[in-house]
């Protein structure tokens, strides 16, 4: 990690104008990184965009300095950071819609593909925010109460609430240092995790209504027209995976969300000790040991039997997934 500090350091110290950018349909660490990363380099004096191919969904408005996301890149920027994605295409952006290639890299997952010039990814961390205070120092990077706060929701988020196998003491007590910092934790853990709307309940009705369980195995699937029906305005599941991963015996929940264009999302959780990041990553996906996902082409129908069949042989199989 040294090594890798001293040349993010010249990187940053030689740029005028940099681009952050976090993954498509971002959740609380994609953003809390980018908007706590910004801040600091702002505060530090540089000239900073973030960008979000899908901007803020509105739950995550409350954070500080969200209003500053933007949807575009700059023309002139001449370092670009990526945060909290695997892989480049997570960006929501084609290469080729990218200002640059990727200066820097900063992720936790442990199917990174090391995209950047440098790449600083710990697949320990339970988040990127996790990362990112951790490095704040060495870079010289200040983190006051705005800037705390959003490093916390990306390790609430991440961590669902502390309650996935990756919490340390070590990144509890990061916790304490950024509330320590200002940073408001009931709140965040009220406004990012146990809130919703009416509109998302009802589309979870929907999701629910059609609930299958076979064996160690929970799955459900949302459709277009359930959004429609409902009126929800978002491409995903709402949140439902981490409610059906809540139900007695699941011991993997698969919830697809069909996508317009012939696309469907699949998303997987599991109990601690099966690994299904390799499954996800086999669909062209990638993610943790307990959470991963892909985006795989297909109707609804036909990816689902897919992916039910092979999660389904992750049961049968000694030898393949690791247990
Ligand atoms: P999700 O199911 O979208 O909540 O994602 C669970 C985990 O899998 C997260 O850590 C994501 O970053 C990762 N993930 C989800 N979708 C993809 C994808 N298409 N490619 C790579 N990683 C993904
Ligand atoms: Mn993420
Ligand atoms: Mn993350």
């Amino acid at each position: 990690m040294k090594s890798e500090i001293v040349e993010l350091r010249k990187l940053i110290d030689g740029a005028t104008s940099i681009a952050i950018v976090a993954h498509e349909r971002p959740d609380g660490d994609a953003i809390g990184s980018l908007i706590a990363l910004t801040l600091s380099l702002q505060n530090a004096g540089k000239q900073v965009t973030s960008i979000l191919a899908d901007g803020v969904p509105n739950r995550f408005r409350f954070l500080p300095g969200s209003d500053g996301v933007q949807g575009t890149f700059p023309t002139d920027c001449n370092l670009l950071i990526a945060l909290d994605c695997s892989d480049v295409e997570r960006t929501g952006f084609e290469s080729k819609d990218l200002p640059r290639s990727v200066d820097i890299n900063i992720d936790h997952h442990p199917t990174n593909t090391h995209f950047g010039l440098v790449n600083v990814v710990d697949p320990h961390a339970a988040a990127t925010a996790e990362i990112l205070f951790e490095l704040a120092d060495p870079l010289g990077l200040e983190i006051d109460s705005c800037i705390a706060t959003n490093l916390l929701a990306g390790l609430v988020t991440d961590t669902i609430g502390f309650r996935t196998t990756n919490v340390t003491p070590k990144m509890l007590q990061v916790v304490a240092r950024l509330i320590e910092l200002g940073a408001p934790l009931a709140e965040i853990y009220e406004l990012t995790l146990n809130r919703r709307s009416v509109i998302a309940a009802r589309y979870w009705g929907c999701g629910l209504s059609r609930l299958e369980q076979e064996d160690g195995l929970v799955w459900t699937s949302l459709t277009l027209e359930d959004r429609q029906h409902v009126g929800y305005s978002g491409k995903d599941d709402a949140d439902l995976i981490n409610l059906l991963s809540t139900i007695d015996g699941a011991e993997v929940t698969v919830i697809f969300v069909e996508q317009p264009g012939g696309t469907v999302k699949v998303s997987w959780r599991s109990r601690a000790d099966l690994n299904i990041a390799p499954l996800a990553e086999a669909f062209g996906g990638g993610g943790h040991h307990q959470a991963a996902g892909a985006m795989i082409d297909g109707d609804l129908e036909d990816v689902s039997k897919r992916v039910i069949s092979a999660t389904r042989a992750i049961f049968e199989s000694d030898s393949g997934m690791s247990r």
